[in-house]
Parts: C-alpha cells; sequence; structure tokens
C-alpha cells in the first residue's frame, strides 16, 4: 500500500484487518452494518439514484454498502487502507457477481487522480477512526462532480453518544467489540456541516438513527444525537 497522505491510524486499520474474515456474517461484529445498510442504502437511491451512476465508496470495509450499491444498478469503486477487509471484499464480489472494483488507496491521493469524477461519493461510518477527518471530506468534495451526491456518516460527540455508542453497545448490548469507538473521535454535526461548507458542499437532507434494542431493529428518525447521516451536494460553480 502507497499513500502519500499520512491519515490514517495504524492501530485501526489493524483492528479492521482482524476482523475482516467475519465481514459478511450478519451475526458477526459486523451486524450493525447489515442490519443500517437496507436503511441507508435507500435513502441514497431516493435521493441520488444509484442506477447508472459512478459511485465511491470511500472507507468500504468488506463492501457491505459498496455491492449493495452495485446492485441497485450504480457503477462502483470501494477504497479502504485496510487491505484483508479490501481482499474479503473483492473475494465476496466475485462469489456474488456483483460489479465492484476495490483499491488499497487513501480518499486524499485518490481525489489527487480522479478529481470531479463521481456522481455520488459515500463515506459511511469511517470518519470517526481517522485522525484528520475534515482532509478526508476535502477529498470527498474533489472526487465528486459539480452537483453531485456525498453522503457521510458518523457519530455525535455529548453525553449521550457516548453512552449508548461506546457503554450501551460495546459493553451492554455487546453490539460491538469493546474499544471499537474512541470517544474523542466522535464527531458533532455541526463540526461536518462547517468542514463540509468550507469543502464546497451544501446539505441537502440529514437523519438520525435510531436502535430500538427490544426489537432489535434500526430505524432513520430525526433525532441526531448519536448516529447521524448527511446527504450534501457539491455546489457547481
Ligand atoms: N463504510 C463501511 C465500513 C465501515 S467500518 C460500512 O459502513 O459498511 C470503517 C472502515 O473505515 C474500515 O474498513 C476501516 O479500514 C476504514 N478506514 C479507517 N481509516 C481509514 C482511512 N484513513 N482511509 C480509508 N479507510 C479507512
Amino acid at each position: 500500500m502507497s499513500t502519500s497522505t499520512n491519515n490514517f491510524d495504524p492501530a485501526e486499520l489493524a483492528k479492521f484487518s482482524a476482523l475482516a474474515e467475519r465481514w459478511w456474517d450478519p451475526n458477526s461484529e459486523f451486524r450493525p452494518l447489515h442490519q443500517i445498510n437496507p436503511l441507508r442504502l435507500e435513502w441514497i437511491d431516493r435521493l441520488a439514484m444509484l442506477r447508472g451512476k459512478h459511485t465511491l465508496d470511500v472507507g468500504c470495509g468488506g463492501g457491505i454498502l459498496a455491492e449493495a450499491m452495485a446492485h441497485k444498478g450504480a457503477v462502483v469503486k470501494g477504497i479502504d487502507l485496510a487491505t484483508k477487509p479490501l481482499q474479503v471484499a473483492t473475494i465476496h464480489a466475485q462469489i456474488s457477481g456483483a460489479s465492484v472494483s476495490y483499491q488499497a488507496i487513501s480518499a486524499e491521493d485518490l481525489s489527487q487522480q480522479e478529481p470531479e469524477t463521481y456522481g455520488i461519493v459515500t463515506c459511511m461510518e469511517m470518519l470517526e477512526h481517522v485522525p484528520n477527518p475534515e482532509s478526508v471530506i476535502q477529498a470527498c468534495a474533489r472526487l465528486v462532480e459539480p452537483d453531485g451526491w456525498v453522503f457521510f456518516s458518523t457519530i455525535n460527540r455529548n453525553p449521550l453518544s457516548w453512552a449508548v455508542a461506546i457503554i450501551g453497545a460495546e459493553r451492554v448490548l455487546r453490539l460491538l467489540p469493546k474499544k471499537t469507538h474512541t470517544y474523542s473521535k466522535f464527531i458533532r454535526p455541526e463540526e461536518l456541516k462547517a468542514w463540509a461548507h468550507s469543502a464546497g458542499l451544501q446539505l441537502h437532507d440529514q437523519h438520525g438513527l435510531g436502535y430500538n434494542p427490544f426489537t432489535k431493529r434500526f430505524r432513520l428518525h430525526k433525532f441526531m444525537g448519536v448516529i447521524y447521516l448527511l446527504a450534501m451536494r457539491k455546489v457547481s460553480t
């Protein structure tokens, strides 16, 4: 892997590589990603219409979202800096027949090679794992075409998100392994929006994502206090 940016945390990448074999097991540590996937997929498709769109999934991991977008007719590339999840993604796509290409490259480097190339860029559950999320947001804004769509999701930073995403999800419900998340890396929506606005992206839609521990289901709702999703469009000049 070569990258001219150092905007990655080797410990984070190692964490995802260590779990990579279980990425497609819906009862594994990745269960939450499998559960939220139909919700985010339908939302992205409703707003940006995936069919035929050149789509980039930044921090794609084992390819849960990337493949689902390809099955909706998008032409998808997935990028990540953890090599094992990318290997799993590549093998899984060969088996499922999804037309996705995968590459180990940072968003920053790809944005130098392929500026304004994608109609849709997705960057989900990834920003809270990088040292400098603003740099990834700027890269996403460079990668997308004018008027194109950029979708982000991450975790809010407040006492409730600490209680729910770290204590609740990692210790009580054990939805995620311990130390999956670091509180200080959580991002408030105002912070993300301000970075995105200065990168030339305009907010178009936003939702929170809630988990009901009794029904064990996620749903999109208005409350953005814990996990939230933002749909943004690149302002055309
Ligand atoms: N976006 C996927 C996977 C989320 S898990 C989904 O929502 O289904 C977080 C992913 O971010 C992991 O695959 C991890 O390897 C990746 N990641 C962490 N830091 C990264 C970086 N600096 N550049 C690219 N990918 C990164």
